[in-house]
Parts: structure tokens; sequence; C-alpha cells
């Protein structure tokens, strides 16, 4: 029988996304045995995380600074932003190194099952953004789902009043795909592709 630290440990790992309690028991016996090169180093890590992460006001990004490194670059086209339901989302699309200028995360999609309403999505700050001036494009990245195309149709009603090009990623993308998931060379043709909102 494992200690109660250990069963704490255990159980916080197994809530993990892609890890089940019996992944969870194992990964923290491998964990026990390398204190030195793998236990010291995760906890280092998770301490950093823990304080020093903060969201960016301006996109959601999280980051640590804020506004965080890409909203604070100079270099980065200001006059373009991508809308993407989550940070996951946002730093697969960067990875692919194909999009120069800003972003936008929403914290999720519109999903009538799950409850979430245009009010609980970061909508608002967008379209501030927008009226803010100075935007000419705003890419539409939701995922290839019915609620990410559902939650696009409504962000593009929405910007419908401002004189701006409103573009989604091309669905070459998998139907039902998650951006986190496609390699950067999909991601990037999806980018490259993109057409203006029907
Ligand atoms: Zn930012």
């Amino acid at each position: 029988m494992a200690s109660q630290e250990i069963e704490t440990l255990a159980s916080a790992l197994a809530r993990l996304p892609g890890l089940g309690p019996r992944s969870a028991r194992r990964a923290v016996l491998w964990l026990v045995k390398r204190r030195d090169n793998a236990l010291d180093p995760l906890i280092n890590a998770l301490v950093a995380v823990r304080d020093r992460l903060v969201e960016c006001e301006t996109c959601s990004n999280v980051d640590t600074q804020n506004p965080c490194g890409i909203c604070a670059d100079p270099r980065r086209d200001q006059k373009s932003i991508c809308v993407v339901e989550d940070v996951s989302d946002l730093w697969a699309l960067d990875r692919a190194k194909l999009f120069t200028g800003r972003y936008h995360v929403l914290g999720g999609k519109l999903s009538a099952m799950d409850g979430v309403r245009p009010e609980d999505l970061n909508i608002a700050a967008l379209l501030g953004r927008v009226a803010d001036g100075g935007i000419d494009e705003i890419v539409l990245a939701m995922n290839a789902t019915l609620e990410g195309q559902t939650t696009a149709h409504y962000i593009a009603e929405r910007l419908e009043e401002f004189p701006i090009r409103i573009t989604q990623l091309a669905h070459g993308l998998p139907v039902g795909g998650e951006l986190d998931y496609l390699d950067e060379g999909t991601l990037a043709q999806a980018l490259r592709a993109r057409r203006p909102v029907d």
C-alpha cells in the first residue's frame, strides 16, 4: 500500500489530460526513483510556472510577461489578428511560424450543449481591439468542428460593421480536427490558403 503522500501525488497527476490512475502511479514511481534528474527539475519547473506565468491583458495568451512576448514584439504585423479558441491553438499556430500578426484567444467556443454563450468568451475584448482601429484583417482560426465553425460565423457577423477583411483557415483541415493536433505543414497550408468568410 502506498503512503498518503504518494496517493495524493498520484491522484493529482491522474487528473492531467491523457493520464489515468494507472499511468499516474507509474509516473510517480518513475519520479521518486529519479529524484535528482527528474523530480527536482519538475518541481522547479512547476514552481517557476506558478510564480511567473500571467495572462496577457491584450490577447489572453499565457506568458511570463504582460503584454505577452507576441503582443510586445514591434516586428509583428500590428494590422492583423488571428483569433483562436485556446492558448494551445495559439502556440500550435505560432510554432508553424507562418502568421506574422498578433493573436486573440477566445477561451473556448460557443456551445449550446455546454451552455457556453457569447458573453462567456473573450469576444467583447476582440471587438474592442478592432474598434480601436489600425486593424486590416481578422483571421478566424477556429477548429474544424461544428462548434468551432458556429463560433467563427458568430464572430464574423459581429465584425461585419468594421471595414476589415475577415478570413478563415482553409479547410484542408480535417473535419472535426483540433488545431493543436495538426502537424505544422498542414497548419501552414491552412493558413496560407485562408479564404474570406462566406
Ligand atoms: Zn498578448
